[in-house]
């Protein structure tokens, strides 16, 4: 039981956390923070909060756990302001798409990362933006990575493995790089993919009619090319590295795949079409 939680930045993600956690039973109180007063009037009148300050000094005032939900672009800048007022006993966690930029963010504004910082990062979220789009049910059953260091502290952890819990989440843990370079492979390449198709096919002169005559397997690829544009502008740049690697290996598949189509070298086709097939099946989510 978390008395009282303070969410900074009320979203998607920061909202559906408070609400799962207040369904659960799992806090007693929870204080948003954020820079519009509209949207956080909005997350009370929801009851996705129970009170909220504009003021990082009186937002954090008496918190237990601090979860930071902004966009990872605007990380440092938030840590930043709330260094000077945070207790040392207050656990402060993250939501962050990526966990390297997060962490020399931490660095960056508190000197080094407090041995109550426990990055963190749920795989869940849907295109949508904003606490209007958020739900309780969000985490269900879902993964949510911690990424502690090595002087995290054990007790903190433990905590926020908890929170997540509670949402109803499986929590697992792995290292900063490794959560980068996978999340580059599994979730920031098929976002570029998406925007990339879209704007090709967006920018051809008969756009109108393909778009007319899209059908499931158009809707099911790109769906999250309707995700929030400034969120992953944040994330391409924040893991710039990882994703430039994955994106580089793709690219010589696709050229592959392309040499394969202008030679009519329909076993090579079949061969990768085939394989991806199986690697398909065999996932089950
Ligand atoms: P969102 O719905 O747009 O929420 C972001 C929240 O942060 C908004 O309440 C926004 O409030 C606030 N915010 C933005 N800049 C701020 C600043 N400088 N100071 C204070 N508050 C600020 O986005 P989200 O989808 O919840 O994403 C939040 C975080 O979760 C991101 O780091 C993202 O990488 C991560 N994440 C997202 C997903 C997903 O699928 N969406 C999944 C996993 C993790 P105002 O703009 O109204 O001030």
């Amino acid at each position: 039981m978390i008395n009282r939680l303070c969410i900074v930045g009320v979203g998607l993600i920061g909202g559906s956390l408070a609400r799962a956690l207040k369904s659960a039973g799992a806090v007693s109180e929870v204080v948003g923070y954020g820079r519009d007063v509209a949207q956080l009037q909005l997350a009370q009148e929801l009851g996705v909060i129970d009170r909220f300050e504009t003021d990082i000094a009186a937002a954090l005032r008496g918190a237990a756990v601090v979860v930071v939900a902004v966009p990872v672009g605007a990380m440092e800048g938030v840590l930043r302001t709330m260094a000077p007022h945070l207790d040392a006993a207050t656990i402060v966690t993250d939501v962050g798409s990526t966990k390297g930029s997060v962490v020399a963010a931490a660095e960056r504004a508190f000197g080094t990362v407090p041995p109550r910082f426990v990055p963190g990062h749920p795989i869940a979220g849907t295109e949508r933006s904003g606490v209007a789009a958020s739900f309780a049910e969000l985490y269900h059953k879902r993964r949510v990575i911690l990424t502690p260091l090595p002087h995290t502290d054990p007790a903190a952890v433990t905590t926020v493995r908890g929170l997540w819990q509670a949402a109803g989440a499986e929590v697992v843990e792995m290292g900063v790089q490794h959560h980068d370079e996978v999340l580059a492979a599994t979730s920031h390449l098929p976002h570029v993919l998406a925007y990339t198709l879209v704007d090709t096919l967006a920018r051809m002169e008969e756009h109108t009619e393909i778009f007319r005559y899209a059908a499931g397997g158009f809707r099911d690829f790109t769906r999250i090319a309707s995700s929030d544009p400034g969120m992953w502008h944040d994330i391409c740049l924040a893991n710039r590295e990882a994703i430039l690697k994955v994106l580089d290996r793709y690219s010589a598949d696709l050229a592959a795949v392309r040499r394969a189509v202008e030679c009519g070298d329909g076993a090579a086709l079949l061969h990768t079409f085939g394989r991806a097939k199986k690697a398909r099946d065999d996932f089950k989510q």
